[in-house]
């Protein structure tokens, strides 16, 4: 078993120990049936929110002051692994509200917004949700046309959002709004209540992360004040270089949850194969199933140090883009190619419910698109080759 290298910039928060939580919390609250039930039902898994508090863990990257552990980012990346060994989806929304709550206002919200959103975060009694998408703005993200339009002392946000995680269950939405011509420059975060007349959310049906309730969103003349915008009324215009800075944090988060998608499809393959196909004398009935489940052990082993170097890199402060978007993309790929050899390895079984190689297939094939896909890292990265 793994102990997570220090990687976090304050030697204070025990990366260890924050994994030793983790798994125990998970070994209490989720047995293996609960976590198939979530999947079969598409059920957003609120209950098991709620009790993540037990972990004292919810203010894991806010800082003291407002209540949290003062740890950075890369302090969460074994709560996003161990989670996926057994639920991803939970890895996926709490992820969601590490990042687009604590981790944006921490880095971008004004003085109020920090005072008023960072305590209660911290105590797990908010839910963020983060608007990017929209039908016609995917990977080229700054395609943006959701409309903020000021008037009379008010802006009016009009448009629709796409695959958005939890904006059926959340508080507050993050939403990306244009305010300017400019590609990069003309973009605005509101926080918008999702309590606020005129937004509404359709649940969109998928193929894994059952359970995070993506959502497709619609904003009809919702009304907000310049105090909504994400760092206050200075902020206008500088939605693009806030969401920048979470991209590091991002791409690792989606780095570890592809570890734990792929140690648990590991860890079910090997008990599977020894059961059924290592015979009483103690040699292997097929030699091919051997050197698979090798393969599989040193490609998942060889994703793991490229994240754990790049989150090492990221906890530093170094410049990582370059690290931490191979990671993403090497991550997901390898879990992607693991848990296909799983179900294979299970033969008939694999395409049973009875096993959850098939869940974590479905899964990851959500994390090589989600947070920017497995191409547009490698673009990332040929820039930063200067190709
Ligand atoms: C389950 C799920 C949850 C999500 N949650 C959120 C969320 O909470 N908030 C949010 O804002 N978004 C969310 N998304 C959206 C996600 O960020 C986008 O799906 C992703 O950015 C890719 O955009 P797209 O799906 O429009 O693909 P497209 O951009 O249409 O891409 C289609 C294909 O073309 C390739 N491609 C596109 N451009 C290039 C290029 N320049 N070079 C090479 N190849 C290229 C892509 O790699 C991909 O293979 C979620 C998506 C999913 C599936």
């Amino acid at each position: 078993m793994y102990t997570t290298p220090q990687t976090g910039t304050r030697p204070g928060l025990d990366q260890a120990a924050i994994r030793a939580t983790v798994r125990d919390f998970v070994e209490r609250e989720i047995p293996p049936d609960r976590a198939r039930a979530i999947d079969q039902n598409d059920e957003y898994p609120s209950d098991l929110l709620d009790k993540f508090g037990q972990t004292g863990l919810w203010g894991i990257n806010i800082a003291e002051e407002y209540g949290g552990l003062g740890g950075c980012p890369v302090d969460a990346l074994p709560i996003y692994e161990e989670l996926s060994r057994r639920l991803p989806v939970l890895a996926w929304v709490i992820g969601n509200i590490l990042l687009y709550g604590n981790d944006i206002i921490g880095k971008s919200g004004s003085p109020e917004q920090k005072e008023y959103y960072l305590p209660r975060l911290a105590q797990g009694e908010l839910r963020f949700s983060f608007a990017l998408t929209e039908p016609n703005a995917g990977s080229d993200a700054a395609k943006i046309s959701t409309k903020a339009t000021f008037r009379e002392g008010h802006y009016l946000i009009t448009g629709s959002k796409m695959f958005i995680t939890g904006a059926g269950v959340s508080d507050v939405v993050v939403t990306m709004t244009r305010t300017a011509p400019s590609k990069y420059r003309g973009i605005t975060a509101f926080l918008v209540p999702t309590a606020t007349p005129g937004y509404s959310t359709s649940h969109l049906k998928k193929l894994g992360y059952q359970g995070s309730d993506t959502c497709a969103v619609h904003y009809e003349d919702v009304q907000v004040t310049p105090s909504h915008i994400l760092g206050g009324e200075s902020c206008l215009n500088q939605g693009w270089g806030q969401m920048v800075k979470l991209l590091n944090s991002e791409r690792l988060a989606l780095a570890s949850c592809s570890l734990g998608i792929g140690q648990a499809v590991l860890d079910e393959t090997i008990a599977y194969a020894k059961e059924r196909f290592h015979l009483a004398q103690g040699r292997w009935q097929h030699q091919a199933i051997r050197h698979a489940l090798v393969d599989m052990a040193t490609e998942l082993e060889a994703a793991r140090h490229l994240t754990y170097h790049a989150a090492r890199l990221e906890g530093a402060g170094i410049e990582c883009v370059r690290e931490t978007s191979m990671a993403k993309y090497f991550a997901s790929e390898t879990a992607k190619k693991i848990a296909l050899q799983g179900v294979e390895i299970l033969g008939r079984d694999g395409a049973t419910l009875a096993f959850d190689c098939q869940r974590a297939l479905r899964d990851v094939l959500v994390l090589s698109i989600g947070g920017g896909t497995t191409q547009i890292q490698k673009n990332i990265v040929a820039r930063q080759m200067g190709l």
